[in-house]
């Protein structure tokens, strides 16, 4: 009993299970969930069949990618045995070749690029042609070079929550009879219970990108989304995910708490005043996907800093902070102080 029991793992971020004395149960030290024996049994066997029905897909996987590491930044490139990096995507420093990529790592789902490196060529010329302020050498054909079509990471979260919500609400009415203002108040106890899903929670595995920068451009559109084939990866290149589902569960969590939290209250309708005095959501079970989507990812050095750019590889949505010449827009504030000068000197004439 023992060993069986040792070797359950969390339903919703895969930490070992720790059996609770006391409270007859599984808790998860790592996220903070507690199960009952039956769910965790359950929910162990599933996680143990599709670990078997993934291992001849995780082989191919194995044989099928090519790893290299960049020597400068750290960076972590995967891409199919048939195409070659030969720059890291951050920084534009040459990598090299580390060997393959072990199969847990193997994605589950994929969003494939829709759009060519012609397409965010263009998208990209597009945006830098209404910023003038831009330095030049960021529009040129040697930074386009750098643009690269990257699968970045991600984890995408279905969550079941049971809910628990209790409060005391109000409903008040006020008559007049002759001289006397009278007031009723009626107070409900209030109970809910539900049983709530989430669908398709986001969140991005690649700590080297900046999530307001994948945030920016969101959504992607999940009807596009395939089960994982090698022959997506080729003539892109992925990104190894180093941030895991352990670790992106607190904020998933977050997202399926409160939005069970905000669904309960809204159901307490025709109450003049609702308060809730106990609201107890439990995230029963998380079902992850790991899943790659597609972006045009470039990076640009400038004046020290780094600037990155990045196009939804789906729908073409841009984003990313432009580089400013402050050479460029100081020329400009010149030439606009000049130009009042000139017109004060003008208009100092014709008033003289
Ligand atoms: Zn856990
Ligand atoms: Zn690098």
């Amino acid at each position: 009993m023992a060993e069986q029991v040792q070797q359950y793992k969390c339903p919703n971020c895969a930490a070992e299970l720790r059996f609770h004395p006391k409270k007859q149960g599984f808790v998860c030290e790592y996220c903070d969930s507690f199960f009952t024996p039956e769910e965790c049994k359950a929910a162990n066997e599933q996680m143990s069949q599709q670990a078997k029905d993934d291992a001849p897909k995780q082989e191919e996987f194995e044989n099928g990618n090519s790893l290299y590491s960049c020597p400068s930044c750290g960076a972590e490139i995967i891409a199919d045995c048939n195409t070659s990096a030969t720059e890291c995507y951050y920084c534009h420093n040459p990598v090299v070749l580390k060997g393959r990529l072990s199969g847990e790592y193997r994605p589950s789902k994929v969003i494939p690029f829709k759009l060519t490196r012609d397409d965010a060529t263009g998208i990209f010329k597009a945006w830098c042609k209404k910023r003038w302020f831009l330095p030049k050498t960021f529009a040129s054909e040697s930074q386009l070079t750098h643009m690269a079509g990257v699968y970045v990471p991600f984890w995408v979260a279905d969550c079941r929550v049971d809910g628990k919500m209790r409060a005391v609400c109000k409903k008040v009415r006020s008559w007049t009879t002759g001289n006397y203002e009278y007031t009723e108040t009626k107070e409900f106890d209030v109970y809910r219970s539900a049983a709530i899903r989430f669908e398709g929670i986001p969140a991005d595995g690649a700590s080297k990108i900046e999530d307001e920068l994948m945030e920016a451009i969101e959504p992607f559109d999940y009807h596009d989304t395939k089960d994982f084939e090698m022959a997506y990866l080729s003539g892109f290149l992925s990104d190894k995910y180093d941030v895991n589902k352990a670790q992106v569960f607190p904020r998933v969590r977050n997202r399926a708490v409160n939005g069970s939290d905000q669904l309960l209250r809204a159901s307490m309708t025709g109450y003049d005043s609702v308060r809730v005095t106990q609201s107890d959501m439990q995230v029963l079970q998380t079902d992850w996907q790991y899943m790659l989507l597609p972006v045009w990812f470039m990076t640009y050095q400038y004046a020290g800093k780094q600037y990155s750019f990045a196009i939804n590889g789906q729908t073409g949505k841009q984003a990313g902070t432009p580089p400013l010449n402050t050479g460029k827009l100081l020329a400009v504030c010149g030439a606009i102080v000049a130009g009042c000068t000139l017109i004060g000197a003008i208009l100092g004439v014709l008033m003289a």
